[in-house]
């Protein structure tokens, strides 16, 4: 017989398992007893850490690099963010506006804690990363989801943002290149949203994760630069994760006005205090030793990039499904709606009858989708569609 004890707390009964790991680990579990499972599940790059990198952490570990450091970041990483802002956007910043968090993931839960009180209303665009609704719901502050679809480009529109806006609206969440869907607002598109931002008084929390992972030319946008205005009110997240194939360290940056940035420095110092010593020297090395990153970094896009053409191809030729040419991260976002199917189920059956991973867009807010990562192997990638368009032609038939 059990001790009765009194109910946990609001947000540990509130928070909601992240899906995507759910599948993820669901398709892991699969392999390791043995099956053949084709995965489009992950959500981290299947390359290793550079060299250069690793070697370079190492290095700091032997050299007893092993005590507390400043909460928001070694000194030396913190200049080479605001130097590298410098020579990628021409944006100036001072080294106090940046902090390193364990994490992007962290980077945004701060971002979100240091501007929203309870109650406050936080304008989450779907498709979203599954994390942004429940790290508001865990700052007591409300989500507000406005579906964008395919039919924009799963690009959220300025009308749109004005008819969510209330007098309650803190913060807008902006994730360009996104996850889920790979797609990239264009500067333009990004002045529009900014300037509704502006006029309502919005803090606007920029996930840039996926920034150096772009194709066909794109550049893509730093939305702290579109004006003076925007850089106010902006709190960048990027981080060293996706492009330099670093989930594992757990390291991620925040650039943000003075103020804010001095707010989320203090909440860090009273949750996590500073990233693991010895792996802040090894993303040093990722933005000091340009050369060698460029090198590793160019290797893994051009990977990224011949899978996201070859996916996509694939799954255009597979009669009721639809997918736009996605220009960044590493996921596409096929439309599956025709099968009439809900795709939860549509998910369910692909892995017990296909042996395919597949994310659904429900997890992301969007009913009738499904989220595929092509962070996996060629060879994965044309088995795993070719049991897809069985599994579709099974459907139809
Ligand atoms: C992966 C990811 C992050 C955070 O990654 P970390 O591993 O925590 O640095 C943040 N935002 C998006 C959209 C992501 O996909």
């Amino acid at each position: 017989m059990s001790t009765p004890v009194a109910p946990l707390s609001t947000w540990a009964r509130n928070v909601s398992p992240s899906p995507t790991l759910a599948v993820d680990t669901k398709a892991k579990a699969l392999l390791a007893a043995g099956g053949d499972v084709c995965s489009f599940a992950a959500g981290e790059p299947d390359f290793d850490t550079p060299e250069h990198i690793k070697e370079a952490c190492i290095v700091a570990l032997k050299s007893g690099k092993t005590k507390y450091a400043p909460t928001p970041g070694i000194e030396p990483l913190r200049q080479a963010i605001v130097d590298r802002y410098d020579a990628e956007y021409g944006l100036k910043a001072t080294i106090g506006q940046v902090i390193v968090s364990p994490g992007g993931k962290f980077n945004c839960y701060l971002g979100v804690v240091a501007t929203c009180s309870p109650g406050d209303e936080v304008i989450v665009p779907a498709p979203f990363w599954v994390s942004y609704p429940e790290m508001v719901k865990l700052a007591g502050a409300v989500p507000k989801l406005v579906l964008a679809d395919d039919r924009t480009g799963f690009k959220l529109t300025p009308a749109q943002l004005e008819a969510a806006i209330t007098p309650k609206t803190k913060l807008l969440i902006l994730n360009s290149p996104s996850n889920p869907t790979g797609a990239v607002y264009t500067r333009a598109e990004l002045e529009a949203l900014v300037s509704v931002a502006v006029k309502h008084n919005l803090y606007i929390l920029s996930d840039e994760m996926y920034e150096h992972l772009v194709y066909d030319g794109v550049k893509p946008t730093c939305v702290a630069t579109l004006s003076p205005e925007a850089a106010a009110r902006t709190i960048t997240v990027a981080g060293f994760s996706k492009t330099y194939a670093m989930t594992g360290w757990r390291i991620g940056t925040t650039l943000a006005p003075l103020p804010i940035a001095k707010a989320i420095s203090e909440l860090q110092s009273q949750m996590s205090s500073n990233v693991t010593t010895f792996a802040q020297y090894g993303a040093l090395a990722a933005l000091k030793e340009k050369e060698k990153t460029a090198a590793a970094v160019k290797i893994m896009l051009a990977a990224f990039d011949r899978r996201r053409k070859s996916l996509h191809a694939q799954l255009n030729k597979i009669p009721g499904v639809k997918c736009l040419l996605a220009e960044g991260a590493f996921y596409l976002f096929p439309n599956i709606s025709s099968f009439g199917l809900k795709d939860v189920d549509f998910c369910n059956r692909l892995l017990d009858e296909e042996k395919v991973a597949a994310v659904p867009g429900s997890a992301f807010g969007a009913e009738g989708y499904l989220r595929l990562s092509y962070a996996t192997s060629d060879e994965i990638i044309a088995k795993g569609v070719s049991r897809l368009a069985k599994f579709c032609a099974g459907l139809q038939g």
